[in-house]
């Protein structure tokens, strides 16, 4: 049996920044096991032609995701960073794109704005905290929608404090950026020469514990590791952990997830009628958002990921909602890729509950990192990482120094 200091269970962008935490130094051996061909998991680009590529899931990252520029800078550098232009979105609401401008009920805003800027967002959702701050209309009207489309789901329960958190920023880095060849390379660049061993193809698909660590099944091999980190959506989490840690593994199952069926499509520019934009927001459309390449310009061609509700269309009906948005016929479409999206529907009980399990794993040997512990962005994915390397670092050493004064 293989021994490791450390498996991670998953290759996302949390997965490869824990591991590129822990793996400060060297001095641990470890293991990442993805279960897909492709590292990335919600990070997918779609190498549409081979000088353009659409973001399938996440497109957009920021100065202030410091953790994640950080591991970038020091496993690879920072120069295939490329700035996104900054274009507006649009509202898209009966057929008619508007500008939030457009859509905004100054009266009800004035009325109230005065009054809700200092109240804390701790303990409220978006929708109690922003109908307070703008006024109940201003929020069905314009951020109701324009949540769904950041967070590609029904967004009025999720907590008020797991959005636009204050963070520092990284000057010497453009406020919003993407990736030369698409965000896929930048996961390429979290591995790239890394002190850590990565295996795709790999899924897990059972945890034992063991008295000094935990058996990990994976593609029919059975490997052994002191410690261990999961960085899987928390359904997958829960059940890999049902038989070794039920008390864990209920707590993980509380959290459901949501489903995004994202559909891109590259066309011809001189066919679509649309003006520039970062994206539009529907409202109370078939879709949430579409994501335009728009901020990453290209000359002959322009692509469009649509983020739809789950079980509404087929792909049929999809590409004819497609076609009408962006004004095209099917036979202007060049290229189409879909793929289904997962994400935590995260709501204000979980601030308390992941609180909760933290508590549970205080001077436990498993790690839990991922989109559900404060956020979901790619930022707070490596800063939730990046603490949970530091519990690991942290009692690695101590156990190494007590089996010094033992030995
Ligand atoms: C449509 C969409 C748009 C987004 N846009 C942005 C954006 O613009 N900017 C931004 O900052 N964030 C954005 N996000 C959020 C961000 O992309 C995700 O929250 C983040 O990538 C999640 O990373 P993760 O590693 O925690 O989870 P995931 O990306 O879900 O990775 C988990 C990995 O675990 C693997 N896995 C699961 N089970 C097993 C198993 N049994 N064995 C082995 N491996 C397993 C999966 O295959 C997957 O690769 C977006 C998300 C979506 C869906």
């Amino acid at each position: 049996m293989t021994h490791y200091d450390l498996i991670v269970v998953g290759g996302g962008v949390s997965g490869l920044t824990l591991a590129n935490r822990a793996a400060y130094r060297g001095q641990l051996s470890i293991l990442v096991l993805e279960k897909e061909t492709r590292l990335g998991g919600c990070v997918h680009t779609w190498q549409a032609q081979p000088d353009y590529w659409l973001e399938l899931g996440a497109h957009t990252a920021y100065n202030s995701y410091k953790n994640l520029l950080q591991i970038l800078q020091e496993r690879h550098g920072l120069e295939e960073i490329i700035p996104r232009r900054r274009l507006g979105y649009r509202f898209l609401d009966g057929g008619r794109l508007q500008s939030a401008l457009g859509r905004i009920d100054w009266l009800e805003l004035f009325g109230r704005l005065p009054f809700g800027l200092l109240r804390s967002k701790q303990g409220l959702s978006l929708a109690d905290y922003y109908s307070a701050l703008f006024g109940p209309r201003n929020y069905a009207r314009m951020l109701a929608p324009a949540f769904a489309a950041v967070l590609s789901q029904p967004a009025d329960a999720f907590p008020a404090q797991w959005l636009f958190r204050r963070k520092s920023r990284m000057r010497e880095v453009p406020r919003r950026y993407a990736w030369d060849g698409g965000l896929q390379r930048m996961i390429e660049a979290l591995v790239a020469n890394a002190p850590f061993e990565v295996a795709t193809g790999m899924p897990v698909t059972a945890i034992r514990r063991q008295r000094d660590g935990f058996e990990v099944m994976a593609g029919g091999e059975m490997l052994v590791c002191r410690h261990l980190a999961l960085a899987t959506p928390p359904d997958a989490a829960a059940r890999l952990l049902l038989d070794s840690l039920p008390h864990v593994a209920a707590r993980l199952s509380r959290i459901p997830m949501a489903e995004i069926e994202s559909l891109a499509v590259v066309v011809p520019a001189a066919r679509v009628r649309l003006p520039e934009l970062a994206g539009i927001i529907g409202v109370e459309d078939d879709f949430y958002s579409v994501v335009s390449r728009d901020p990453l310009p290209h000359p002959r061609l322009r692509g469009f990921t649509f983020h739809f509700r789950p079980q509404r269309l087929d792909s049929a009906a999809k590409l004819a909602r497609v076609c009408a948005v962006l004004g095209i016929a099917p036979d202007d479409i060049l290229g189409v890729h879909e793929t289904v999206n997962r994400l935590p529907a995260l709501t204000v009980e979980h601030v308390d509950q992941v609180a909760e399990l933290d508590e549970t794993l205080r001077d436990s040997t498993l790690y839990l990192t991922g989109n559900y512990f404060q956020g979901l962005s790619l930022g707070d994915c490596a800063d939730r990482s990046t603490r949970e390397a530091y519990r690991l670092l942290k009692t690695h050493h101590r156990h190494h120094r007590k089996e010094a004064h033992h030995g």
